[in-house]
């Protein structure tokens, strides 16, 4: 029998060196023993090594991948499990991951999918808090992981939070970062967070901006956020007020002025649950997407939304800054004002389905400021994969193309919008069949305009270009 001690739950290089070793001796998997030593054990002696045997050690990369993801999943089974894989890959299964059925296949595929889901919380739910400390200010925040995703999930931070000093705890590891170097430390607890706090304030008041009564779901939202996540966000202890003044903020939602400050839009980012319709399965597979680098900085992947029989679909550009932190399409500035121009249109925004050319948000960062950067044509054509798919899934009666790139996107070609706007057009199609294409501005351009005179001109020319719309797709 082989024991090997690995120094800690994530020791992804000591497990794979073990692993190829073992392959390579031809030891068996049922002859593996494989643990991780105890906060206890940190100076008892490094266990001798064995020589390394030589020869072809060949496993497919996408299961060295998986592994890679499996490694950081709460299972004390796992490296076993992903040593028996590897073992069966090199022994002449190379095709193991396409069988779907293989029992020790699908388990280790729902803690991939386990520890991913559990990336997309740690990513989505982490809430600094500032604390004001000798050397200067330091951002510091409490999150629960199910799973041992902190080292794998650090680097995200540090290119999202560059500029400021922070930290990280969780139970069972803790990452600093202090604007060059990121070091990973033991855990902590829920104290070692400091209560008073401006940030707090912060989260509940750009909660309250995004908050659209009308779409609350409050099991959906539980259900994404369980209570460890749940009562650690500064922006749920204002759900209750919200709730109870509901009916006046919808009445003043209807009330606003074209040209407001943002008004509520949306609730939460909705993630899909498991199951469901193709829409749903292709949303889940686009937030592993890497076939640009946009995914990289972004918070998540922001998919399209909709019922899945819409017979309009609205393609934008691609998420805003509200957008990548809520996870679903237009809820920033500009998807408020395209709400407004639906509903003067006569187009009931829960009918149709709104998505983006590409998934990922653009940016610079500016300061503490992320400022949006156009796709470039290399990351709109990346990114088509998703937006064919979600129109041969959908197989919408109307695409409407809301500015330029979503009209390149679409068409495949560069498009003047002055020359090919409000006009129905045959599209050749993603979609199948016979379906029309439209293009009018997105609604952007509208909050860009400089003079207020312009503003309400071209705001009157795009809902006439919805009514169109509605028309249209009657
Ligand atoms: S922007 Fe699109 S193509 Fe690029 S990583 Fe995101 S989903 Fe993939």
């Amino acid at each position: 029998m082989r024991s090997i001690v690995l120094a800690h739950e994530v020791d992804w290089g000591a497990w794979r060196a073990a692993a190829r070793m073992l392959t390579l001796a031809d030891v068996a998997p049922e002859d593996v023993v494989w643990s991780v030593r105890n906060a206890s054990d940190l100076f008892a002696e490094p266990e001798e090594e064995a020589a390394a045997p030589t020869g072809s050690f060949t496993v497919p990369r996408a299961l060295v991948s998986l592994a890679e993801t499996v490694i950081q999943a709460n299972d004390p089974e796992r490296f076993a499990l992903l040593y028996r894989l590897i073992w069966r890959a090199h022994r002449g299964e190379k095709h193991i991951l396409e069988m779907t059925t293989d029992p020790e296949v699908q388990r280790t595929q729902r803690l991939a999918q386990a520890v991913r889901r559990d990336t997309h919380k740690m990513r989505a739910f982490v809430r600094f808090r500032e604390v004001v400390e000798p050397e200067g200010t330091r951002y510091v925040s409490w999150f629960e992981p199910d799973h041992y995703i902190v080292e794998a999930n650090a680097p995200f931070f540090t290119r999202r939070f560059a500029t400021m000093t922070w930290s990280i705890l969780t139970p069972y590891r803790s990452a600093h970062w202090d604007g060059e170097e990121l070091r990973f430390n033991v855990g902590a607890s829920p104290a070692d967070v400091p209560d008073d706090d401006r940030l707090e304030a912060y989260w509940r008041a750009y909660y309250s901006s995004i908050f659209n009564p009308a779409r609350l779901k409050i099991g959906a939202m539980r259900a994404e956020m369980p209570q460890k996540y749940w009562r650690n966000l500064p922006e749920a202890a204002a759900i209750p007020e919200l709730i109870r003044t509901a009916s006046g903020r919808v009445d003043s939602m209807v009330e606003q002025p074209v040209f407001s400050s943002p008004r509520p839009a949306r609730v939460v980012a909705s993630t899909p649950v498991e199951g469901g319709t193709a829409l749903q399965q292709a949303a889940r597979d686009a937030a592993e997407c890497r076939r640009c680098p946009l995914w990289e900085p972004a918070t998540q992947v922001v998919f399209g939304e909709g019922p899945p029989d819409a017979r309009i679909m609205l393609v934008g550009e691609q998420p805003g800054d509200q957008e990548d932190l809520a996870g679903r399409p237009f809820v920033g500035p500009a998807g408020q004002l395209l709400d407004r121009a639906m509903a003067e249109a006569g187009l009931d925004r829960q009918t149709v389905y709104l998505t983006n050319s590409v998934k990922h948000f653009k940016f610079v960062p500016r300061g503490k400021r992320r400022i949006h950067e156009k796709p470039g044509t290399g990351e709109i054509n990346a990114c088509r994969f998703w937006l064919d798919l979600e129109r041969a899934e959908l197989k919408p009666a109307l695409t409407v193309m809301l500015g330029v790139t979503a009209a390149r996107a679409v068409l495949g070609r560069a498009v003047t919008i002055s020359r090919e706007r409000s006009q129905p057009m045959p599209l050749p199609d993603a979609a199948g069949g016979n379906t029309t294409g439209f293009i009018t501005v997105h609604p952007s351009y509208l909050l860009r305009l400089p003079d207020e005179e312009a503003k309400t001109r071209e705001y009157a020319a795009f809902v006439e270009d919805l009514r169109r719309v509605v028309a249209l797709a009657a």
